[in-house]
């Protein structure tokens, strides 16, 4: 879910292919990356959670409140 690339000199980008947000860019160490990509919190991925939430919600309380 993250496309990483290197640059020329050696260091690394990171880029979220949910949002599209680049994450990380001219960092040393994959490691780096890897915390990086651990706290990126993701729009796409909260959104898609809030729905999740909504959907469940409505599931179950009663279509009349
Ligand atoms: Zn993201």
């Amino acid at each position: 879910m993250y496309s990483r690339t290197q640059n020329e000199n050696g260091t690394y980008n990171s880029r979220c292919l949910d949002c599209l947000l680049t994450i990380a860019s001219y960092v040393e160490t994959e490691k780096e990356l890897d915390v990086r990509e651990a706290h990126h919190m993701c729009p796409e991925k909260a959104l898609a959670q809030l729905m999740a939430l909504d959907r469940a919600a409505g599931a179950t309380k009663p279509l009349r409140d």
